[in-house]
């Protein structure tokens, strides 16, 4: 079996960064797509605060742009997801390629680096998985459009909640921002943008407890309840969009590799894991920053350190 030198586990703003970096250091990088190709840029809007577009840019053009640029330096990129990693199953860590199971293929590469970025948080109630589709959502930029002249209700209160309750206004009638303090951790530009759009309501102190209507396979109506109050009360709405942060997608490596306890891995000079050769970077990693830009450079990171440790190792 042929042992790659580098295999990039992630295509979202690290992923394709270090896919750059490492193929111009004529490395010839694997990189394995995932089940979300463009990482939360691929489901994003306009992307304001990128360095280099100063009338901003499209999320999927962005990592599409990046792709390209990766591609033309000889990155290959290979649809599927990385269902195993055998990272220390043999004695000499330095010496031992890792070994991927993607589907029925195994691939074995001497360096790994981590961009699996991070996936949408759901709320977690039974009523709301079985309505994933039927008005229960975590991309705006995916489903708003089913929902044109409908009104709909947007949980979170961080900058990803502001954003899509601000694109959402292209569709509906009405949006309603469902937030569960009376504190926000949006940045004050998104939530002023958000607060001063006369189509977006907010409620405050406000939970989810049940999404009806299960039996109708659609969303009709939100069951809520007021923290401070106690009340409990139906909202109707046609659709709920989540907008309440990522976990990190990490799972693979647990008992393998370091991580905190909401499943961030922990990496030590910015990007090394403690298997020597394994390297992380972008969201799987960065509780703190979570930016495009961040993520990118940390990409840039890891194929650096990639190509130093080869040169160590001889390769
Ligand atoms: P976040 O900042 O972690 O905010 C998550 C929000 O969801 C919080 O308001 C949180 O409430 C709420 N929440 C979490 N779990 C919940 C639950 N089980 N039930 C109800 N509410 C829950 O996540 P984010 O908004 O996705 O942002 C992540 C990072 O990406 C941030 O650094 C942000 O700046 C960045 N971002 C930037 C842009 C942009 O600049 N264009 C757009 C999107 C995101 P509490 O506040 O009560 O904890």
């Amino acid at each position: 079996m042929d042992i790659r030198n580098v295999v990039i586990i992630g295509s979202g703003c690290a992923g394709h960064t270090a896919a750059l970096y490492s193929a111009r250091a004529n490395l010839k990088p694997l990189v394995i797509e995932g089940h979300e190709p463009g990482g939360q840029l691929g489901m994003t809007t306009s992307v304001e605060n990128f360095p280099g577009f100063p009338d901003g840019i499209q999320g999927p053009e962005l990592v599409e742009n990046m792709r390209k640029q990766a591609s033309r330096f000889g990155a290959e990129y290979r649809i599927g997801h990385v269902s195993k990693a055998d990272l220390s199953s043999k004695a000499d860590l330095s010496k031992r390629p890792v070994e991927l199971t993607i589907g029925k293929e195994v691939i074995q590469t001497r360096t790994l680096i981590i961009a699996s970025g991070a996936s949408a948080r759901w709320l977690g109630l039974p009523s709301e998985h079985a309505l994933i589709g039927h008005g229960v959502s975590s991309c705006a930029t995916c489903d708003g459009f089913f929902f044109s002249g409908k009104e709909i209700a947007v949980i979170g209160g961080g900058d990803s909640a502001m954003e899509e309750a601000t694109f959402l206004t292209r569709f509906a009638s009405k949006v309603t921002l469902i937030h569960r303090r009376d504190q926000f951790r949006a940045s004050k530009i998104m939530l002023d943008r958000a607060q001063a759009n006369p189509k977006i309501a907010f409620l405050t102190d406000t939970v989810v407890d049940e999404v009806l209507d299960v039996g109708k396979k659609e969303v009709t109506a939100l069951r809520l309840r007021n923290l401070k109050s106690g009340a409990s009360w139906d909202f109707p709405t046609s659709a709920m969009f989540l907008g309440i942060g990522h976990i990190p997608n990490a799972k693979i490596f647990e008992g393998q590799l370091d991580a905190d306890a909401d499943g961030y891995l922990i990496t030590h000079k910015n990007v090394f894991t403690k298997v020597a050769g394994v390297f992380a970077c972008g969201d799987v990693q960065d509780r703190r920053y979570r930016q495009a830009i961040t993520a990118a450079g940390s990409g840039c990171m890891a194929a650096l350190e990639v190509e130093k440790y080869l040169e160590e190792e001889g390769h």
